[in-house]
């Protein structure tokens, strides 16, 4: 729920995708290793399905303080002596995200004007981002300077895994796709620590400023962990793709 985790997750995952319907076909008649993919394949659809669900269950539900996502926002926001960043709409489902480099939280149609446990919960999120970035948060910087490094290493990953393949006698090209992957994976991976603290600075910012009341504290705390939960497995599939890359190429350098 980052600007950062869209755009390159989107295009890692679009690698993923695209890598393994490519060599997929060859893959699930000569190639057990394919079966790592279809896991991670697995893995990601019941993560994504679950914060569908848990999301839609607790948007039904009206938070008691009658506050909407957007002035929730701006009400943490406040607290935590942040003046300098904007509040802004985006359509999109579950599109929110904090934009570090333009200093804007944008929520989504189902969080900026709904005054739901979902929403309320997810603006808090979104929050406990820009808390992390006013404070200097390590994991947050490292992720952000690690965007670029990882759609270069997600996109020409394959060119240099396909260009070794081709050309037997410059099957190093393997090893370096290889490596470039590993850094669309080390994304993933320093994704996870951004996303679990911003969520557990969200439930301690709603309970100290008293939006959300304990029994609520418990419904909110349900949708971001589903949240989290797609992380966990975009960073388990990407782990799984990479398994599988050593697997077939790791042993046959030159
Ligand atoms: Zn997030």
């Amino acid at each position: 729920m980052l600007l950062v985790t869209l755009s390159a997750g989107k295009a890692v995952n679009h690698f993923f995708g695209g890598y393994g319907m490519g060599l997929g076909r060859y893959g699930m008649y000569f190639d057990p290793t394919y079966i790592l993919v279809l896991i991670g394949v697995v893995i990601s659809l019941a993560a994504s399905a679950k914060v569908r669900t848990t999301f839609s269950r607790y948007q039904r539900e009206m938070a008691r303080c009658s506050l909407t996502g957007a002035q929730v926002a701006e009400r943490l926001l406040h607290a935590n002596g942040i003046y300098d960043v904007q509040i802004a709409h985006v359509n999109g489902n579950l599109s929110d995200h904090y934009d570090p480099s333009k200093k804007v939280l944008r929520l989504s149609d189902s969080v900026y004007n709904s005054r739901s446990i979902s929403a309320v919960s997810v603006a808090a999120h979104e929050v406990g981002h820009c808390i992390q970035h006013a404070r200097g948060y390590v994991p947050l910087s490292l992720r952000t300077s690690l965007v670029p490094v990882a759609n270069i290493g997600s996109t020409l990953s394959w060119v240099f895994i396909i260009a070794g393949l081709f050309f037997s006698s410059m099957y190093f090209l393997v090893t370096v796709g290889i490596v470039l992957f590993s850094l669309a994976v080390l994304f993933q991976i320093v994704t996870l620590p951004v996303e679990f603290n911003a969520s557990h600075r969200a439930l301690a910012e709603l309970e100290r400023n008293g939006i959300l009341a304990s029994d609520e504290i418990k419904k909110g705390k349900k949708v971001l962990s589903a949240a989290a939960l797609t992380y966990v497995a975009a960073a388990a599939a990407a782990i799984l793709q990479l398994l599988r890359l050593l697997l077939l190429y790791g042993r046959r350098r030159n």
